[in-house]
């Protein structure tokens, strides 16, 4: 009771059978545990009380999307409840642990939910719109060469300092494995269409142009995939910029590979049964040729 209600008693000089019992916090009841009639004391959880001002999303983010993903990020998502609208937050935490059943990670993101639209246990889905650089680093121009406190993502500052949430020095936005400087040509990752790519088990194969021949000519490689990104695939190794790729019908040259034997994407190795003749083949990557 506090002490006017003390006071109040005193001045009546009887007990009520009423009493109003003040919560130290202000929020929403989220849960009663009293019923009428029932004996309290000091101790006793009467109501569960809930701020639902600030919310954490708890989503589950695919291992395969991973690589796209940062601590500080801004996350859009959107509920059955509310169809059309859209919800920001926050990545506050990454869990360092796969889930090995779902093959997903658990991303934890801040919200900001001052009318009370989100409720707990709600179903949402969420999108991280994520620009990638050479490297797997992430751009991201409002976070470039800025400072964020690591447990306070949404404390991001242009210079060192303190972060007004706990105090914590700030870090580089660079160190939370973003590119701290703004995008140079230089740091653009190399990406091809997700359909030019032959993809089995560890093995990418693609069917490049021949440059510089009177027919069209073309010739497998394999090269080394990254992280894939909506329709691309970020190429590591075996391509270069301006190279021409089959993004259509590459299944069908890999078959004619394969019925004539010759190295293609099922059997790298070429081999069965030889067409009536045999030449050397350079041992990698695999070899274009045509014969009239
Ligand atoms: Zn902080
Ligand atoms: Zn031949």
């Amino acid at each position: 009771l506090t002490a006017e209600q003390v006071a109040a008693v005193e001045q009546r000089g009887k007990a009520e059978d009423h009493v109003t019992v003040n919560a130290p916090v202000s929020g929403i009841v989220i849960q009663k545990n009293a019923q009428e009639g029932m004996y309290v004391q000091t101790g006793t959880h009467i109501y569960a009380i809930a701020d639902l001002s600030q919310l954490w999303v708890k989503l589950d983010a695919y291992e395969a999307d991973l690589s796209w993903l940062r601590y500080g990020q801004k996350v859009e998502f959107t509920s059955v409840s509310y169809p059309g609208e859209t919800f920001t937050g926050t990545i506050a935490f990454i869990d360092p642990i796969l889930n090995p059943v779902t093959r997903t990670v658990k991303v934890r993101v801040n919200v900001p939910n001052p009318r009370g639209k989100l409720k707990p246990e709600m179903f949402v889905h969420g999108v991280v719109h994520s620009r990638v650089a050479a490297g797997g680093r992430v751009l991201d121009e409002a976070l470039a060469g800025k400072w964020m406190c690591p447990m306070h993502p949404e404390i991001v500052k242009d210079s060192a300092g303190k972060c007004d949430l706990c105090g914590m020095p700030l870090v580089q936005a660079e160190s939370l494995g973003y590119v701290s400087a703004a995008p140079t040509e230089q740091d653009k990752p190399l990406v091809i269409p997700v359909s030019a790519a032959l993809v089995t088990g560890t093995r990418a194969i693609v069917y490049v142009e021949k440059p510089g021949v009177a027919q069209p000519t073309y010739e497998g490689r394999e090269i080394v995939l990254g992280p894939r990104a909506g329709n691309y695939y970020l190429v590591r190794q075996g391509l270069t910029e301006g190279e021409r790729v089959v993004t259509r019908g590459n299944f069908k040259i890999d078959s004619a590979l394969q019925i004539q034997a010759k190295p293609s994407m099922m059997s790298p190795e070429g081999g069965g049964a030889s067409a009536g003749h045999s030449h050397a083949r350079p041992a990698s990557p695999a070899p274009e040729h045509k014969h009239d």
